[in-house]
């Protein structure tokens, strides 16, 4: 049956480069000597360290614990020894650095005890507790942490069954030279669709939609063979091919391609009957309820400037440059950006290790990527706004923001755009308008991080207050207590007289215990020395 598709607003049609990675098998690599695994590789709290020095871990361990419900559980990607819980330098753009645990694989390979979990007998925050602390996070790019996707929406829209409407699976991979979705399509479809009927039981979906753009014949090929394999099970999956046109992958974009709805600025798609999960986030949910295998790995497209470009199961925690090298780099490679052309960042170092995020390493050079052309002055063509998928203006964002007057981009709805970069691309003034809204982002995160921290200084400084002051009460409670009872001890009325009379009276007593004492001891020369 066909299915009517709708068209998102925007977008842009750059050259896909999708092919020369996609010609050879999803390839797996020999351990690496070392493996540097951040804790921080998620949304949300960085997880607590469990691990020291010198102790043994087995595949699959826990070594980071999600820190509270917005955050998710790190592991031990093979067995070994933890060298160091240090610091080391990070993924991302800004070169700073996080605590990683550091294992020497023993070369074993040793996994933990792994059991399928009864997932249909358990209550659904006992299901969700358990994707969290196997580290599940979405591998679209977004690393946020799926469990708190997987809860139904109490405002499902439109939904006969109090669940979701549609729970759209997302294979659109609209990113140039990305092609691990594709790759994972291709070669592990009943296990992306096995796992999209456990997340259509525990959403209530009432139909899965999955999305692939119609450059992926192949893929869309195996996941309509997977879902005829499904028999009665598949009856509530379609796969649809949709046009292709960057970023149909966006989630609020595939959406719109799909089911038609618009999900306004600022609202969540779950108000509206629609949850969206990416194809190798599936497949993940599929290995930790089916198997109870933690998230370890990943499939990362390995291209650009190498010569046998490629797809990879790696590790989390292998360097990057480890990886690319079974790629074949060339001579005049530059940098390895993590991304594609459009979203990516160019790493600070080419040692940074794979992480949840990293769905591609993009090898560069000048030749590739040419230094842009010299920015010039806005000329108010509205181009950029005719490209923005997210019905944003540009233009008024990147005046606000490049003036610091991030209260006003704000307003234009900053935190709704997806730095997908086609307002970038089409740009005839050649201004990297995204650097200038990741920039404004960071800013405002940073303030209001200041802000938080000064708050919490504050409310620390008011409670060591607090505690002094009740402290003190407690204190001159106690000795008040000892007082009273030290004079009924003696024969005093704690009642009476003010404090020269309790004085005269303690002395009067101290005098009476000494003469007393004085009058007990035996007399001289008849000391037992
Ligand atoms: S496309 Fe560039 S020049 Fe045109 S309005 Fe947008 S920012 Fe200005
Ligand atoms: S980067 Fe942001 S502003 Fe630019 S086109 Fe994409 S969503 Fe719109």
């Amino acid at each position: 049956m066909l299915r009517r598709l709708f068209a998102f607003n925007g977008g842009v049609k750059p050259p896909t480069h999708k092919s020369s990675s996609t010609r050879a098998a999803i390839a797996t690599l020999p351990l690496p000597p070392e493996l540097v695994i951040p804790l921080h590789q998620s949304i949300g709290g960085t997880p607590r360290p469990l691990v020291r020095a010198g102790q043994h871990v087995l595949k699959g361990q826990l070594i980071g614990a999600a820190d509270g419900n917005i955050s998710a559980a790190i592991h031990a990607s093979t067995s070994g020894r933890v060298v160091a819980v240090e610091a080391r330098v990070m993924a991302h753009a800004s070169g700073l650095s996080t605590l990683c645990v550091v294992i020497a694989p023993d070369g074993e390979d040793a996994w933990v005890e792994c059991r399928p979990v009864p997932w249909r007998s358990l209550p659904g925050d006992q299901v969700r507790d358990l994707l969290r602390d196997a580290g599940i996070v979405g591998l679209g790019g977004a690393v946020f942490p799926s469990h708190l996707k997987l809860k139904p929406g109490p405002g499902s829209r439109g939904s006969s069954k109090g669940g979701l409407r549609h729970l759209v699976i997302n294979g659109a991979e609209c990113e140039p030279f990305i092609t691990c979705d594709d790759m994972q399509m291709r070669e592990q479809a009943n296990a992306i669709l096995a796992g999209a009927t456990i997340m259509g039981e525990l959403l209530g979906a009432e139909e899965i939609l999955v999305g692939i753009e119609d450059n992926k014949p192949e893929a869309v090929a195996a996941m309509q063979a997977a879902s005829g394999r499904l028999g009665e099970r598949g009856g509530r999956i379609q796969i649809v091919a949709v046009p292709t046109r960057y970023p149909a992958g966006g989630a609020k974009q595939l959406i719109r391609v799909l089911t038609g709805i618009e999900v306004p600025h600022g609202e969540r798609s779950t108000d509206y009957g629609v949850q969206c999960f990416n194809t190798g986030t599936v497949f993940a949910i599929h290995e930790a309820l089916e198997k109870g295998r933690p998230l370890l790995s990943r499939i990362v497209t390995v291209a650009g400037n190498v010569e046998r470009p490629g797809n990879y199961e790696v590790l989390f925690g292998t360097p990057m440059d480890y990886v690319v090298a079974r790629a074949g780099p060339k001579p005049d490679t530059d940098r390895f950006i993590m991304g594609g052309p459009m979203m990516g960042y160019a790493m600070p170092s080419r040692q940074v290790p794979v992480v949840k995020a990293t769905n591609c390493i993009l090898v560069g050079s000048p030749a590739l990527f040419p230094p842009p052309a010299p920015e010039m002055p806005c000329i108010r063509c509205g181009e950029c706004a005719k490209a923005c998928p997210a019905d944003l203006q540009p233009f008024e964002m990147y005046w606000h923001s490049r003036a610091k007057s991030f209260g006003k981009a704000q307003e234009y709805h900053l935190f709704d755009c997806i730095e997908c970069g086609c307002c970038t691309y089409v740009c005839p003034s050649h201004i990297p308008l995204v650097d200038y809204f990741r920039f404004a982002k960071s800013e405002i995160w940073a303030r209001e991080r200041e802000k938080d921290s000064a708050d919490a200084a504050r409310d620390r400084y008011e409670f060591r207050q607090h505690r002094e002051e009740r402290e003190k009460e407690e204190r001159a409670a106690r000795l008040a207590a000892k007082a009273a009872a030290t004079k009924a001890r003696i024969g005093i009325d704690p009642s009476a007289g003010g404090a020269d009379t309790d004085d005269q009276a303690l002395i009067a007593a101290a005098i009476r215990r000494t003469q007393s004492a004085t009058t007990d001891l035996p007399p001289a020369g008849e000391s037992g020395t």
